[in-house]
């Protein structure tokens, strides 16, 4: 007899349990003089040398006594340690946003006259950061389908450090095959680096799939709560030493104790709330997709997404974050269904009008005129990012609600 196949609800409780425990636990550090389970929020920008020597072997690297708050603070250490174990990871350092990591994780890899292969669909301040700031200094990038590894392999040029990934692409969902990039990019001796704040570890580990770098902005479904901005560097000890020291000490974009403290508060719940955030954005593309005032859904559990087979293979689970067009009436240009997606935004009254994602609570926005504005219109459109599309980080509220929320809307 066959075992039945296991439900996606019955995959997404499987994989909470795998998470659960290092979520709540994972980098604790108790404080036996006070007794508290927990490591003490500490705000010092300096630390007290119990003697000369202990200072002089600080600073040589003898021993592992805290110097000053931008070198390493007990607070922020306990997350790194938490992010690893989340990820997987020999090491992570974490950043003082999303951003940072970014832009750390890059410098860190790459030198003068360096070239990176990018995917046209990806959050648009690090396509920005690729396309018009990282020039300034000599680094320059190309932009390939994310979905075609034979793309990224055709723009490697002899300059190449950097393949670039962010798969579900931020807003359009588009797949890209991770472990052909990896190999790819380890035959040629060059760095991956995945941005993997829409996926989360939740759905999805890119250093399990061979993957060298891992960045994160844990402003989002780390966090969760949209109270605090951080961000994350993830991989081997040696490559995250080297990011600690450019990125933290050197360019000084150190993640606050206050942050770091809020984060690892919202990380110990992060499985359970990617649990039912994964479930209920599957519903919703299921319900949107199948709604005949909807024109497109794009959410990698669909069996219509290109992606999706693709997805099922490489991924814990299919995230929590959809995009979807609304029907216009069809006239020429089609301008009407980017007034009707403004006008449900403008209708929702349980889920919030915002940029963000991975929040508790759930986020709709129009990316073309809000987070992928400053992306040029030619971009966005060989990108396949439409005009009317939607971004729905899908919270943790009743999925009923939700889709009450939307359907009144619409
Ligand atoms: N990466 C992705 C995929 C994002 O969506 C964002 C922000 O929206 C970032 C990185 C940047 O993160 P932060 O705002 O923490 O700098």
């Amino acid at each position: 007899m066959s075992t039945p196949r296991p439900s996606y609800a019955d995959q997404l409780a499987a994989r909470a349990r795998a998470l659960a425990t290092a979520c709540v636990h994972a980098g604790d550090t108790p404080d036996p003089e006070s007794g508290s389970p927990e490591a003490p929020l500490v705000l010092a920008s300096a630390f007290e040398f119990d003697s000369a020597a202990e200072a002089a072997g600080a600073f040589k690297g003898e021993n592992d006594a805290y110097i000053y708050g931008r070198w390493g603070n007990p607070s922020v250490d306990q997350l790194s340690a938490k992010l690893a174990a989340l990820e997987g990871a020999e090491d992570a350092c974490v950043t003082a946003s999303g951003m940072a990591a970014i832009t750390g994780a890059l410098l860190a890899f790459c030198d003068q006259g360096s070239h990176i292969v990018a995917p046209r669909a990806m959050y648009a301040e690090s396509a920005r950061l690729l396309r018009d700031r990282l020039p300034r200094w000599g680094v320059t990038t190309t932009f390939v389908d994310g979905t075609d590894p034979d793309a990224y392999a055709a723009a490697v040029t002899k300059q190449t450090r950097i393949l670039y990934l962010e798969t579900p692409a931020n807003p359009n969902l588009a797949i890209t095959d991770v472990a052909a990039v990896a190999k790819l990019a380890r035959g040629l001796g060059l760095v991956t680096l995945a941005d993997n704040t829409f996926a989360t570890p939740f759905s999805q580990t890119p250093l399990a799939l061979g993957v060298d770098v891992v960045v994160h902005s844990m402003t989002k479904a780390i966090g969760g709560h949209g109270d605090a901005i951080g961000g994350a560097v993830c991989g081997q000890r040696e490559a995250i030493g080297r990011v600690r020291e450019l990125v933290v000490k050197g360019l000084g974009a150190v993640l606050s104790p206050f942050a770091a403290f809020l984060i690892t508060r919202g990380a110990r719940t992060f499985a359970l709330r990617q649990r039912q955030a994964c479930e209920s954005a599957a519903i919703l593309a299921e319900r949107l997709a199948s709604d005949p005032r909807v024109a497109r859904v794009h959410h990698p559990s669909l069996p219509s997404h290109p992606g999706h087979a693709l997805a099922a293979r490489q991924m814990h689970a299919f995230g929590s974050i959809l995009s979807f067009e609304v029907c216009g009436d069809g006239g020429q240009g089609d301008g009407s269904a980017i007034a009707r997606g403004r006008r449900l935004l403008e209708g929702v009254r349980t889920i919030t009008h915002a940029v963000s994602l991975g929040d508790v609570k759930s986020l709709l926005v129009h990316p073309a005129s809000t987070t992928h504005s400053t992306m040029p219109p030619e971009d966005r459109a060989r990108a396949n990012i439409a005009d009317g599309l939607l971004r729905l980080s899908v919270g943790v509220e009743s999925v009923d609600d939700l889709w009450g929320d939307l359907d009144q809307a619409l």
